[in-house]
């Protein structure tokens, strides 16, 4: 028999509402013995099916739901969940002419703790939680049958893991293995990815709107990149027609990459600088030393990665997007982003409006950015939705 977890009394609306999360607290009884990962169906606490969960006797989001139909956890769901995910995508891979994009999307494409992204015929995943580790062959299999000329890579090597009770893997799963010379392209600008080496999964997807959008306050201008990673922003900047860009990272082989991008884009290399500088540092500075640009573009790691680092993340937050403000030119446009789930997009437009009262400027909000279109959010899962950003225009 399936092991069954049983509601708090009230715990089914969240569920009722298609949240996919059950946290401890909202668990009354457990039966039969669920192992890490197992699949239990979950009841309200009058006994009403609810839903079939992922079981994670160790993280504080006790189960997370597979489905809210009665239906098996097997090859064939995960099939369905991929191909409705493909197909959700093709409209925006057409438009953009993409080789990269997010293909899984985790609890927002009806699989909680899978992420999966696709870098040309490479299919890079990411495992986050314990029910997609115990269903790992059957979601190999799947993804085999429907990308079946793909190769398949792991990169499950984040400390989440931990939480869920589980070690961190990387390695090749089926296939090819990747070449660090893979090149992808978004909006005509090609980018190489190092799926093995390279942050997170590879590449930042997830900015391939804003890096878009960015483009249109740039000609003719001098731009800081901020946090450059492979070039990203400096990138389309260049693309953009700017009159200097200077990339800004502490990873060399991320700046390295990001000037054999510029060079394999043909853009003029004289153009931009690949610093190897400490943001928070050089900030301080070109505040010293009064160099000033046009646009500033500041998109940093993500600060704050529970409840606990919020107070921390505002500071840093604060911090640098003042000192971007006092080296911008009068008139200048300032591009910031925050890919920190918990700060929302309100405290995070508080933050910036703190920020210019500190550095003496005016600020207007005059654009406003979110996640790439292949990292939906869906509606019954607020959670989903991530990464927010502001064009400001300070004077
Ligand atoms: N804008 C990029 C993504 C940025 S990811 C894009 O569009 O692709 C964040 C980057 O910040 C990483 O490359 C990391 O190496 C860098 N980083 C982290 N802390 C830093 C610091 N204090 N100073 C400079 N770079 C930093």
């Amino acid at each position: 028999m399936t092991p069954a977890i049983y509601l708090v009394k009230g715990r089914e609306k969240a569920l009722l509402r298609r949240h996919p999360w059950i946290f401890s607290r909202g668990i009354q009884k457990v039966e039969g013995k669920p192992e890490l990962g197992d699949t239990v169906d979950v009841f309200s606490n009058n006994g009403q099916w609810l839903a079939k969960a992922a079981f994670s006797p160790q993280s504080q989001i006790r189960a997370r739901v597979w489905s809210f139909e009665k239906e098996d956890i097997d090859t064939e769901f995960f099939v369905k969940r991929l191909q409705d995910a493909q197909a959700m995508r093709e409209p925006i891979i057409a438009r953009g002419g993409l080789t990269g994009y997010r293909l899984i999307a985790g609890e927002s494409d009806g699989l909680p703790g899978i992420t999966i992204d696709r870098y040309q015929d490479f299919l890079v995943c990411q495992l986050l939680s314990a029910g997609a580790e115990a269903k790992r062959e059957l979601l190999i299999d799947a993804i085999k049958q429907v990308f079946p000329t793909c190769s398949i890579y792991e990169r499950s090597d984040v400390s989440v893991r931990k939480k869920e009770g589980l070690k961190e893997r990387q390695g090749i799963i089926h296939g090819e293995m990747p070449p660090s010379s893979l090149v992808i392209e978004e909006n005509g600008v090609k980018i190489q990815v190092d799926i093995v080496k390279g942050h997170k999964t590879g590449f930042y997807l997830d900015q391939r709107d804003s890096r878009q959008q960015a483009m249109k306050y740039v000609e003719g201008k001098s731009v800081l990149n901020c946090f450059s990673y492979t070039g990203g922003f400096g990138l389309y900047a260049l693309k953009g027609n700017a009159a200097h860009v200077v990339n800004a990272d502490v990873s060399q082989p991320a700046l390295d990459n990001a000037k054999a991008n510029a060079e394999l884009n043909g853009f003029d290399v004289s153009k931009a600088e690949f610093l190897n500088a400490d943001v928070f540092k050089l900030l301080r500075e070109y505040r010293e030393n009064g160099t000033k640009f046009d646009v500033v573009i500041m998109d940093p790691p993500k600060f704050a990665e529970s409840k606990a680092q919020l107070n921390g993340a505002c500071r840093g937050y604060k911090d640098i997007n003042m000192l971007a403000m006092q080296i911008l030119n009068p008139g200048g446009t300032l591009l910031t982003y925050s890919c920190s789930g918990l700060m929302e997009t309100n405290l995070f437009q508080k933050i910036i409006a703190d920020a210019a009262l500190d550095a003496g400027r005016r600020v207007q909000f005059i654009e406003r950015f979110a996640q790439a279109a292949d990292h939906p959010v869906d509606s019954a899962y607020p959670e989903g939705f991530y990464l927010k950003g502001f064009a400001c225009q300070v004077n």
